[in-house]
């Protein structure tokens, strides 16, 4: 049983309830839609499939609604493409989705207006370099300074260059509106800069009364810099590696990685390590060494979880790449070096349900023989508390919400199930563990750790440990 999860990308190659099925049974945790591709009908059904799937396989999945954010993008060009040779000058149309042949159109309108001379304008992602000479009007004139065959529908990034475009797009909250609707459990931000940005997101789920977590996509050098106040506003953030190496450059791709992911679970955020992660097994079957250690490095360093793109959205072989990444993460979480690499610093939050998950953790390091941690909650936030204690033992999160199961299968080492528990807070133990022991989790005799909130059913906090032995009546005497 792995506690790194994995987030896999839907696409073409993995709408189909069979091979969902397979991907499930291999490990994947949360589901995510992209919303640069894809019709509101494609994505209604890719949800309403894995809402099944997940029947099927009796597992808590999570499913995350990926918004595009103001991504640039090149718009139809007249033969589906366009030569362009280094040296040779080329015009851009802003605010145009077609232009006459030879020129690059692009729909965003005030690209002209954000442009100045010698700016640097990169497509598909960085294949293809343009300067900027001189702007004219809603004409830029440009130099290539890197040619290629450039497609239909690449994106334009524009390192360095302040964009007047907001990071949430009118079409953002139109999309934003249509996740709530169908009840998406995470709502992911592109191109984020700052925590206003993030914030304006959160009041519009407010206004839907949703508590839908936003997680905000690293991807821009703004958003580095401003990494700790969007930490105060996010409820996670997604190393967002492809546009990130081409805004910033590859080589700084690493060690941003790192600090951001200590950062995040410095702050008890969620955070998603993504893209290119397993990129050959797109056509391959195996992966090279280098994404193999790529997957491990990303385990090692820390995050909730690991994300596959076109791996599984356009790949040819979806559950297999989700079970290679599942099998190199437990190979190392396996690892003596993976369980010092995995003492995390206690967080700073005053309030019980940390004091709770920060004792369930040590009493499950003192008691050798603990064979799991049982969080009986509404909203499973003791379990995402103690998530971020990496403790030795599995996580099961009982939560009565199930919108917060499938929430909590994006967090390491928690292991969601629904659970509706009924009168006192001994009755609710009793309910939580026979469930457990039909699941074939615990057995009689087992040591077990229970977080829960009493009086039970209240909107309190977990604010109760009980350290117990299955098959034990709780309101007999205590023998541990
Ligand atoms: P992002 O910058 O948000 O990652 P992307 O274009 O890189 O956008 P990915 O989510 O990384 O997209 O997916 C990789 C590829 O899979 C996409 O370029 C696209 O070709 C394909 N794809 C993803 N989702 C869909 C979908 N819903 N429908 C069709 N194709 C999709
Ligand atoms: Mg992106
Ligand atoms: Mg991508």
């Amino acid at each position: 049983m792995k506690s790194t999860k994995i987030v896999c990308t839907l696409g073409p190659a993995s709408q189909d309830a069979d091979v969902l099925d397979g991907m499930i049974r291999a490990g994947m945790d949360v589901a995510r839609l992209n919303f640069s591709h894809g019709s509101h009908e494609q994505h209604a059904r890719t949800y309403r499939l894995v809402r099944e799937a997940a029947k099927r396989c009796g597992r808590e999945v999570g499913v995350l609604q990926d918004l595009p954010g103001p991504k640039i993008r090149v718009g139809f060009l007249p033969a589906g493409k366009l030569e362009l040779t280094t040296g040779q000058e080329v015009v851009i149309q802003a605010g145009a989705d077609r232009a006459e042949a030879g020129v690059i159109p692009t729909g965003f309108a005030s690209l002209a207006e954000d442009v100045s001379r010698d700016d640097v304008l990169l497509l598909d992602d960085g294949l293809i370099r343009l300067r900027a000479k001189s702007v004219a009007g809603q004409q830029i004139e440009c130099v290539v300074e890197a040619g290629g065959t450039l497609k239909d529908r690449k994106g334009i990034n524009l390192p360095g260059v302040v964009l007047s475009i907001p990071a949430v797009t009118e079409q953002d909250l139109v999309d934003l509106d249509f996740g709530a609707e169908l009840g998406v459990d995470f709502v992911c931000l592109s191109f984020v800069r700052n925590a206003a940005e993030v914030q304006v997101a959160k009041d519009r789920l407010r206004e839907r009364r949703k508590d839908t977590p936003v997680i905000a996509k690293i991807e821009k050098p703004e958003a580095v810099e401003h990494l700790s106040a969007i930490l105060d506003v996010a409820d996670g953030i997604m190393v967002a590696r492809g546009d990130l190496g081409v805004e910033m450059g590859p080589e700084k791709v690493p060690l941003i990685q790192k600090q951001a992911i200590e950062q995040a679970n410095r702050n008890g955020k969620l955070v998603i390590t993504a893209t290119q992660m397993l990129e050959s097994m797109v056509s391959s079957t195996f992966p090279t060494r280098a994404e193999a250690s790529d997957v491990a490095n990303a385990v090692l360093d820390q995050s909730d979880a690991v994300m596959l793109s076109a791996e599984t959205a356009i790949g040819a072989h979806p559950a297999l790449v989700v079970e290679t990444m599942a099998r190199i993460i437990c190979e190392i979480e396996d690892s003596a070096r993976y369980r010092q690499h995995a003492k995390l610093q206690p967080l700073p939050f005053e309030a019980s349900s940390n004091a709770i998950a920060r004792a369930a953790a040590a009493a499950g390091e003192a008691l050798s023989d603990v064979k799991a941690i049982v969080c009986i909650s509404t909203n499973g936030i003791t379990p995402t508390l103690l998530s971020d204690y990496r403790p030795m033992r599995p996580i099961y999160a009982l939560a009565r919400r199930l919108e917060a199961c499938h929430r909590l299968a994006a967090f390491w080492g928690v292991h969601p199930i629904h659970f509706e528990p009924h009168g006192s807070a001994e009755e609710a133990m009793v309910g939580a563990e026979a469930l457990l022991v039909e699941r074939g989790i615990v057995s009689k005799g087992d040591r077990i750790l229970f977080t829960l909130a009493v009086p039970p059913g209240s909107i309190v906090d977990n604010n109760t440990l009980k350290i117990h032995r299955v098959g034990e009546e709780t309101t007999k005497p205590n023998t541990n």
